[in-house]
């Protein structure tokens, strides 16, 4: 099967978890590793299928460790604050009132949130993301 480079991003990301769980789990001294979760911001340019298919095709050549090792991956929810009146809203809240093209734009490219946004409560286009931004490893879960 062949990947096309516009995947590389999660491939490369996968691969970074992966390294980073190993490593944390030296440190732990765990000999299996059974449960890993991985938290990713709703903003970040991330396709979540592949980013998972690659997760699983990359333990493939850590099989001792990681053979019983069970994925989770949750969204975080991005999360907006005003700036100005210090008002917070989920990126979710504003999604609905936009055109299709604009919530598609918005999922692909983040920083195009803050020319179509406006805070929920006064109107403002000064806010910055509190959340939704990302990816990390929220646990790591193993036996010693
Ligand atoms: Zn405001």
């Amino acid at each position: 099967m062949q990947y096309p480079t516009l995947y590389m991003h999660e491939w490369a990301l996968a691969e970074s978890i992966i390294l980073t769980v190993l490593n944390e789990s030296k440190k732990k001294k765990l000999k299996e590793i059974n449960e890993i979760n991985i938290s990713i911001g709703e903003l970040q340019q991330i396709e979540i299928d592949i980013f998972d298919f690659a997760i699983k095709e990359i333990i493939k050549n850590y099989n001792n460790k990681l053979k019983n090792v069970k994925i989770n991956i949750e969204i975080d929810e991005s999360t907006l604050k005003c700036k100005i009146c210090k008002n917070i809203w989920k990126f979710s809240d504003i999604s609905k009132d936009l055109n299709n093209d604009e919530s598609e734009a918005i999922h692909f490219i983040p920083e195009v949130a803050f020319v179509h946004s406006r805070c929920t409560r006064c109107k403002s286009p000064d806010f910055e993301i509190i959340s939704g931004r990302g990816v990390s490893i929220t646990s790591i879960k193993g036996k010693r």
